[in-house]
């Protein structure tokens, strides 16, 4: 291309200089030759009219004596110059004395002759005798006549001709070749080179290779122009670098997670379309987790956000050191991080990585000198069984996650087919739960809580339950965190409150004077505007003394906005009834908090209860919550109590109550009547024997 252009460049200029070369140097040639011709003409005059006078003696003897031999001798000698064609000697009024003529000879160049001089050139001297007298004009004898072929007489004009024009035309030539190569050698040589370097300019990073400036122009145009486009690359160069930066942002703002660097949502769905792709044939399945961590907020609350942040940045390390590259690992909320593991054999493949995942989480993680343990619930969705599309395939295994985390979180459970039916179900259920109180199928157990010392029934926990029309008694760890979800906790609790505080009443008014009833008041409940009022109208209301009830409240229920909920708990005192930490243990078991909140009562988990002789560290939990609970001047009871030996060490650490299987499951009002009144001396002797020889005891 370059080459075609240089040299259709070079051809134009190279006719242009020719064709005007040669175009001066004609027309300088017929300048010269127009002058020439001039002077060639009088020159030739000159000499005939010379030749003339030279005859004019002879000649004019020869009309006087009217010789004719002697005119034509004259005649003859004019005829030796070969230009001459005709030549005579004429006599007025007389045929001529003597004459001569001769072909007019033609040449190549007569046309031109002809054109520049005619056809002839003809002279004539005339001949006069001697004068008779002074004063008297010497009378004419004759003429002497002369005519000459110019195309001969002029034959040195033509020689002069003819190289005046070679040498303008080879001048010409010469001027013409010596400007291309001029032009050749400053011009489109440079040109062809820097051609051939453009060539090589990516168009994307255009000041990689800079154009060299032609050897010798240096300093000139073609330098100046070399220089200002290598600025012209550099400018471009520094705009499409910036550009590209700017460029690589915004795909890691669109795509990437800024605090963990892990893929977002966007890129996740991403990837999973594209493993949807490639999985083609049926041996190519993978799995979707969506993995929540539970109770995150609280790390938020009892520490910072900072912390928070650290906590899920070392999170993501653990994931991205323990999970295999081939894995997809996203951040697609707060605290929800997401999988896609690609090639799986079976399903089994995708519990194992759940495991992992869990496993991560659980590792302690250390915070400004503080442990903190987490948990996390995962659902999986397997493609294709589980859906055809990356949204739905997300959408199913965030649904299952929910559902685990509603039965107790800290697990990873499996999308299956039922899942929707049973997602479907919960919506039903929960339209139902709104008015399960009004319906009358609410229904109250009792559990008895037992004082270790004393052996003695202290209270009972009130323990709601649902009778369902069609599915039968539904266990309050099913419906109470649907409840809490629609908000129809509220009006459950308070029927739970009403209710538990009128069977107190009857059971005061029975004679069983120092009984307690415990209730378990949801975080929903206790973040009521008039939670406070409720309890107080209840207490009034079922006229019961208001020490004589105590209130169960969750760790995680107070920690959701600990100012506030130590303001209601004050309050709460000021009525005057008596509140409980239950699960404790589960939750941060801030002891900071614990001192700030007007607590009576500290209720250990049922999980340490349950294998503290097989685990000694729950042993060693148990033993220093209650020293704990009695240093902060509160009570300490124990639940989940299911076996004598378990009685013996709550006994041995000085834990003041106990509730469980051991003594009773949960019963309705009738049996708990009975429980109290036929059993309170049984209980009393057994606790009585266990304290005392510690051993013999039956269960009831
Ligand atoms: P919770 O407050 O920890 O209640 C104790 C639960 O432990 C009861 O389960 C009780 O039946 C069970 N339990 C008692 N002794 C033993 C034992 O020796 N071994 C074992 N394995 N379990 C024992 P339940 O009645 O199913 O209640 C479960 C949870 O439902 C309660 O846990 C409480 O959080 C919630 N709940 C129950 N009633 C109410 C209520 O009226 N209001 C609110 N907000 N929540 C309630
Ligand atoms: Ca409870
Ligand atoms: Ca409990």
């Amino acid at each position: 291309m370059q080459g075609k252009l240089n040299s259709r460049l070079s051809n134009k200029l190279f006719f242009a200089v020719m064709g005007t070369a040669l175009l001066m140097g004609l027309l300088f040639s017929i300048v010269q030759i127009m002058l020439d011709a001039r002077q060639a003409q009088q020159r030739l005059e000159q000499e005939a009219q010379q030749t003339l006078t030279m005859m004019r003696q002879t000649a004019t003897r020869a009309a006087l004596a009217q010789d004719q031999a002697l005119a034509r001798q004259v005649v003859q000698g004019l005829f030796r110059n070969p230009a001459v064609f005709y030549a005579a000697i004429t006599l007025p009024e007389r045929p001529p004395l003597a004459s001569d003529y001769r072909d007019h000879q033609a040449t190549p160049f007569s046309p031109l002759i002809v054109s520049l001089f005619g056809r002839e050139l003809s002279y004539t001297l005339e001949l006069r005798g001697p004068a008779a007298g002074t004063g008297t004009p010497a009378p004419v004898l004759g003429n002497l006549e002369l005519s000459l072929n110019p195309a001969i007489a002029a034959d040195t004009f033509i020689d002069r001709s003819r190289t005046v024009m070679v040498v303008a035309v080879t001048q010409a030539l010469l001027f013409g070749t010596i400007l291309y190569l001029i032009f050749q050698g400053l011009i489109a040589r440079p040109m062809t080179s820097l051609l051939g370097s453009l060539e090589e300019i990516d168009p994307m990073r255009p000041a990689q290779n800079q154009l060299d400036p032609p050897r010798g122009h240096e300093d000139d145009e073609l330098g100046t122009w070399v220089q200002k486009i290598n600025d012209l690359f550099n400018a471009i160069e520094k705009y499409n670098s910036k550009r590209r930066v700017a460029e690589a942002h915004v795909e890691r703002l669109s795509n990437y997670d800024m605090l963990t660097e892990l893929p977002n949502r966007t890129m996740l769905v991403r990837r999973i379309e594209q493993s949807i792709q490639e999985a083609t044939g049926d041996q190519h399945i993978f799995a979707v987790l969506y993995c929540a961590l539970d109770d995150f907020k609280s790390v938020n609350l009892l520490h910072s956000y900072h912390a928070g942040d650290k906590l899920l940045l070392t999170l993501a390390d653990r994931f991205r050191a323990d999970l295999d590259p081939s894995h997809t690992i996203a951040r697609v909320g707060g605290d929800v991080f997401a999988m896609v593991i690609p090639g799986l054999g079976n399903d089994y493949a995708a519990a194992d990585v759940a495991q992992k995942v869990l496993d991560c989480v659980r590792r302690p993680f250390r915070l400004d000198n503080h442990n903190i343990n987490l948990s996390a619930t995962i659902g999986i969705t397997i493609y294709p069984h589980d859906a055809a599309t990356a949204d739905q395939l997300l959408k199913n295994a965030e649904n299952v996650m929910q559902l685990a985390k509603s039965q107790g979180g800290n697990h990873y459970q499996f999308y299956v087919a039922n899942v929707d039916q049973r997602i479907r179900q919960t919506k039903v259920l929960e339209k139902q739960l709104a008015t399960a109180a009004a319906d009358e199928q609410l229904q109250l157990m009792f559990q008895p809580q037992i004082d270790l010392e004393t052996g003695e029934v202290r209270g009972a926990e009130a323990l709601v339950r649902w009778q369902h029309p069609e599915h039968g008694m539904i266990s309050p760890v099913e419906f109470i965190p649907l409840a809490e979800r629609t908000g129809a906790i509220v009006a459950i609790g308070e029927w739970v409150l009403r209710n538990a505080c009128h069977a107190l009443r009857r059971w005061l008014e029975a004679g069983f004077s120092r009984l307690t009833i415990s209730v378990n008041v949801s975080a929903i409940q206790l973040h009521q505007s008039d939670f406070v009022y409720t309890v107080q109208r209840v207490v009034q209301e079922s006229g019961i003394p208001p020490q004589h009830l105590m209130l169960e409240i969750t760790e995680t229920a107070v920690m959701d906005n600990v100012d506030a909920a130590i303001r209601i708990l004050k309050q709460m005192k000021e009525i005057g009834v008596q509140l409980a930490v239950d699960d404790f243990g589960t939750g941060y078991s801030s002891l900071s908090y614990l001192k700030k909140m007007p607590m009576d009562e500290i209720k250990i988990d049922r999980a340490f209860v349950q294998d503290m002789l097989e685990d000694p560290d729950n042993g060693t939990i148990v033993d220093a919550v209650v020293q704990l609970g009695h240093s902060l001047g509160l009570a300490v009871i124990a639940e989940g109590t299911e076996t004598l030996d378990q009685i013996r060490y709550l006994q041995e650490c000085a834990c003041d109550a106990a509730q469980g299987y051991y003594y009773s499951r949960p019963v309705n009002e009738d049996a708990f009547v009975t429980f109290i009144s036929q059993q309170r001396a049984q209980i009393k002797s057994i606790t009585q024997r266990t304290a005392q020889a510690g051993n013999g005891l039956l269960n009831k």
